[in-house]
């Protein structure tokens, strides 16, 4: 239930003049919102940079290569002569100098009309020196003085799509600031400049740190975000922490069966993570704690001693996986030790259908499993528990609050450890779990080699098939991932689909595909044949990003890698690298790469550490495409970048905290303009937990 006075920032942006069908897709897909942008994701929508159009020197005074706005007589036109290459030019004067216009594949009638001979315009744009000659090619304003009035002296440059100019969004985020209003404040110290006139700020700068998201009124947003985010945790944590813990105390009788099982010991920070776990599980606090992980760094056998410990004070656990796939392999990794020990294991996902589902909900509620493994069918309604009191997430890079709450509910003060493989920066444990305690698992099992890492462009792509042939000669085994399309999953499909065929053709049937179109028993079966060597080269759409265990494969080939963020190439690349022998990473980048994909590439050809991959990812998200920075692998502030408005988090987190403490259910006014904050930062969830009490 969303206040009323908020209906304006969530009207569809097709209700704004200008937006019609047609610009709405491209809108959509900048927006990042295909099912339907909202005015307020417009509003959010902040600009890159700025240009300052402010510099109106004469012509004498010009600086070369600065963008200046100059007044200028026109005097004649000199169109290109038929058949050559030359440029358009207009010729014109001030009372200090001359000055060229360039124009190329410019139309007569049109420069006519623009530049009429004899009269006054100005131009704005970037003067260079030509033989001498001051010369502007393509201005980027040629206006009359009408039009000069409306120039707006600083003009925000935003990322865009294909299919929409600059014009198209400043036009519409002025309709959009027209259409809503400011909002009651909802910070405690009530900064000089509000929500919406901060809006307006940003997207219509008058100076240059208007739209500069180091200056006042981005900081504001940013604050505004981040203290929406930290809201949302405190009254999390209020809700959750108010059962206390039940402490879950074993007499590691399992574990020790289990490690004795295992064909490996265990390393240094699996030892230490499983000692701070076992110290949760015994408190009477409820933990609530992050293993965090590079890919291979064997997190599931942590989890799976963390269950063992509640498990022998007689209680149950639950691990959720993210996809089947994944729950599949925890349970391929767990039950032959599980079995050893003696501990009852079962598997629970949406395809556990029938008499077989009836009885393992009888007996997950009796008590006779110990440990269910499984997705989010774990957490729907008909799923009870006799005593959960551990629920494990192995979340990957989904951090949504939603599942943990709901896991967490099917039991009592059920302890919650969320397992990721994408290592976090500390500051962004705190902006996204805040007071999660962290554990790390920074050591790498032994024995373990470096994988040779390499960019290829994508027109040497023969070579690196005549190469592949040769390692599935060898018996070696690879992944093919293909490209991410940027339109459609169907689109993603059919490129997998178009790629497996060509790679079919040079290899015959030692070939296998899968992708997540598929249904579970045909992915299954793709999944185990490469693991059973029957294919070797395993055609993949991203599905087998998270988590997919098959030692023996020791190439992967990574398609349109440009395409892709720093954290999701790193954890593709941990596909492989996971046996004894020594694996290849080619990244296959189509030309031309861009100045943040290369160094994405770089970083990554340059290190295996998960943590200091992370670390860059971070600095290089702000200047990252669109498509980059969502597929970066952290969940996307909008307005607030952690670089530069890190310094803010202390606060917000304070503020937060304070709130919570003296307004636990948000009633009073300032409780209600905090309100608007979790709806505007779309951190509704915590909204909802208000009313259920
Ligand atoms: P992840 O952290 O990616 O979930 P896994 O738990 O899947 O990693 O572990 C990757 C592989 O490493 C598994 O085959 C697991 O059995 C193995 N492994 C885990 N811990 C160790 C260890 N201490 N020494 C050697 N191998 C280990
Ligand atoms: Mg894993």
């Amino acid at each position: 239930m969303r206040p009323d006075i908020l209906n304006p920032y969530f009207a569809s942006i097709t209700g704004l003049p200008g937006i019609g069908p047609k610009l709405a897709r491209p809108f959509n897909r900048l927006l990042g919102h295909e099912e339907g942008a909202r005015v307020l994701d417009l509003l959010m929508h902040l600009p890159s940079s700025t240009i300052d159009r402010r510099a109106r020197p004469t012509l004498s005074q010009v600086v070369p290569d600065t963008v200046v706005t100059v007044e200028i007589h026109v005097d004649r036109h000199v169109p290109t002569p038929r058949g050559s290459r030359a440029p358009y030019r207009v010729y014109a004067h001030d009372e200090t100098g001359d000055l060229v216009l360039a124009f190329f594949k410019a139309e007569r009638s049109w420069m006519e009309r623009l530049l009429p001979v004899g009269e006054t315009r100005w131009v704005s744009g970037t003067v260079t020196l030509y033989d001498g000659i001051p010369q502007m090619v393509h201005p980027d304003r040629v206006v009359d003085a009408a039009g000069l009035a409306k120039l707006p002296p600083i003009e925000p440059i935003y990322p865009l799509v294909e299919g929409l100019g600059h014009g198209h969004v400043r036009r519409a985020v002025e309709a959009a600031l027209a259409q809503t209003a400011e909002l009651p404040e909802w910070q405690a110290e009530a900064p000089v400049i509000g929500f919406h006139a901060a809006l307006r700020t940003v997207h219509q700068p008058h100076d240059t740190l208007d739209a500069n998201p180091a200056g006042p009124a981005w900081r504001r947003l940013a604050y505004d975000e981040l203290l929406a985010g930290q809201l949302a945790l405190a009254l999390l944590r209020a809700r959750t922490v108010k059962q206390a813990g039940r402490p879950s105390i074993g007499d590691g009788a399992l574990a020790r069966r289990i490690e004795a099982a295992l064909p490996f010991s265990l390393t240094g920070s699996q030892v230490e993570a499983l000692k701070a776990i076992r110290a949760d599980l015994a408190s009477s606090d409820r933990m609530l704690r992050l293993l965090q992980g590079d890919v291979g760094s064997g997190k599931t056998v942590v989890a799976l001693l963390a269950a063992a410990t509640v498990i022998e004070a007689g209680r149950q656990a639950a691990l959720m996986a993210p996809t089947e796939i994944l729950a599949r392999q925890h349970l391929k990794t767990i039950e032959p030790l599980a079995r050893q020990a003696g501990l009852r294991v079962a598997l629970l996902t949406g395809r556990e259908k029938g008499r077989a589902r009836e009885q393992l909900l009888a007996a997950l509620a009796s008590g006779e499993i110990d440990l269910v493994i499984g997705t989010h069918a774990l957490f729907q309604e008909g799923v009870s528990f006799r005593d959960l009191a551990l629920a494990v997430v192995d979340e990957q890079h989904r951090f949504g609050v939603h599942q943990r709450l709901a896991l967490a509910s099917k039991g009592e003060a059920v302890d919650v450890l969320v397992m990721t493989a994408t290592p976090i920066p500390r500051t962004l444990v705190l902006t996204y779990f805040g007071d999660m305690d962290s554990s790390e698992l920074r050591e790498k099992p032994a024995g373990r080699q470096p994988i040779d890492t390499r960019a290829i462009p994508s027109d040497r792509l023969d070579e690196v098939v005549a190469r592949l042939g040769r390692a599935l000669a060898e018996g070696r085994r690879a992944y093919w991932i293909c490209p991410l399309v940027e339109e459609s999953e169907s689109s993603d499909l059919a490129a997998a689909e178009a790629r497996f065929a060509d790679l079919q053709a040079h290899f015959g049937a030692r070939v296998g595909l899968v992708h997540g179109k598929m249904k579970g028993a045909e992915k299954d079966a793709a999944m185990a044949a490469f693991a059973a060597g029957q294919t070797q080269l395993l055609v993949a759409t991203t599905v087998v990003e998270v988590g997919v265990d098959v030692p023996e494969a020791s190439i992967i080939v990574i398609e349109h890698a440009e395409r892709f963020g720093l954290a999701q190439l790193h954890q593709l690349r941990g596909r492989v690298g996971r046996g004894d022998i020594a694996s290849t990473c080619l990244l296959v980048y189509r030309r031309p790469l861009g100045e943040v994909a290369r160094q994405r590439l770089e970083a990554l050809r340059s290190s295996e550490d998960g943590f200091f991959l992370a670390e860059q990812d971070l600095k290089l998200r702000g200047e990252g495409d669109v498509l980059g920075t969502r597929q970066s692998g952290f969940p996307g502030f909008r307005l607030a970048r952690l670089e530069i408005h890190g310094d803010l988090l202390e606060r917000a987190r304070a503020e937060a905290t304070a709130t919570v403490k003296n307004d636990s259910d948000l009633v009073g006014p300032r409780g209600a303009a905090l309100r608007l904050l979790l709806h505007i930062f779309e951190r509704d969830v915590a909204v909802k937990l208000l009313s259920a009490g």
